[in-house]
């Protein structure tokens, strides 16, 4: 699963620049028409698609567009591409001073359309996706859960594989923020996320369910590697202490629950049978996982 994850604010500054920019196209061509003056090199140019500002970036950003929604991706380079070349169109008849062309002038309207069209679309997807993450890990928060769950549900049913829910909890993190204060606590929240980030695999997804509550959602052959999975997650957190402002390395373990989905479950009843486990888990002495029903 690609990830989109660049800096927002500025990725949401760059598109709206690029619609103004295009909009501006109407201006100057219609200035060229009145006034009979070149609208520019960055116009005439063969390659004016690729000299324009909004060309430039979204080339190099073009994986971010992609992880979104690849097809309207593809609609944009096209259109983008289409829009350019009939405006030289439109500007070299009539700097020949001969009659501009009535389909010049429809494909350009048509590809201006379309692209503010698909301009404007990737900025909702990008606010909405914007909104789901949780600003202190940059993780998906769990309200995002319940789709991706009938998705992957459909999919591993698809691929013969069982799906598990994993819920991670940090063990004692009370104790961390008592004893050094609520900002390095979430310091090490962050560290945390990092490390689970790290030790999941691409298809199994991790979202941050609550304070200091994780969740995975790991599609597994068997129940022995859906235990392996668990033990991969823990161990990984055990091997990764979080670095303190005073130098020092602190210890971390979490406890984690598995539950294995079960036909007509709802993602409320797996997640309970979860964090039954992973509350066995910590009773039994915290840093290990536990399966439900095993
Ligand atoms: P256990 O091993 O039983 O899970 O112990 P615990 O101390 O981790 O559990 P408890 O539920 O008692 O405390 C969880 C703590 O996590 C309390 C809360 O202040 C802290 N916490 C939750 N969210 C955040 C956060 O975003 N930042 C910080 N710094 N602390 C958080
Ligand atoms: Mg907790
Ligand atoms: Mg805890």
């Amino acid at each position: 699963m690609t990830e989109f994850a660049p800096e927002i604010d500025q990725f949401v500054a760059e598109l709206d620049a690029a619609v103004e920019a295009h909009m501006d196209w109407t201006r100057r061509v219609l200035r060229c028409t009145v006034l009979r003056v070149t609208p520019g090199d960055d116009v005439m140019a063969p390659e004016a698609h690729t000299l324009c500002r909004f060309g430039g970036w979204f080339r190099s950003h073009r994986k971010h567009f992609e992880a979104l929604d690849p097809l309207s991706t593809q609609r944009i380079e096209i259109v983008h591409l289409s829009m350019h070349e009939a405006i030289r169109g439109i500007c070299a008849t009539v700097l020949a001073d001969q009659p501009g062309r009535l389909t010049d002038l429809q494909a350009f309207e048509l590809a201006q359309d379309e692209l503010l069209a698909l301009l404007a679309r990737f900025k909702t997807l990008i606010l909405t996706h914007a909104a789901r993450r949780d600003v202190l890990t940059g993780l998906p928060l769990r309200h995002g859960i319940e789709h991706d769950f009938s998705q992957i549900r459909k999919e591993a049913a698809r691929n013969g594989l069982r799906l598990y829910v994993v819920m991670i909890d940090i063990d004692r993190f009370k104790r961390v923020n008592d004893t050094w204060g609520h900002p390095v606590g979430d310091t090490v929240l962050r560290h945390l996320a990092d490390t689970l980030r790290r030790s999941v695999r691409g298809n199994e997804p991790l979202y941050r369910f609550g304070g200091e509550e994780f969740l995975v959602l790991a599609q597994c052959r068997t129940v022995e590697a859906a235990a392996q999975t668990a033990e991969r997650i823990v161990s990984a957190v055990r091997a990764a202490p979080a670095p303190l402002p005073d130098g020092g390395m602190l210890p971390l373990t979490v406890t984690a629950g598995l539950a294995e989905v079960r036909e007509d479950d709802t993602l409320t009843a797996v997640v309970e049978r979860a964090d039954a486990a992973l509350y066995q888990g910590k009773q039994a002495g915290r840093d290990r996982w536990v399966i439900a029903g095993h």
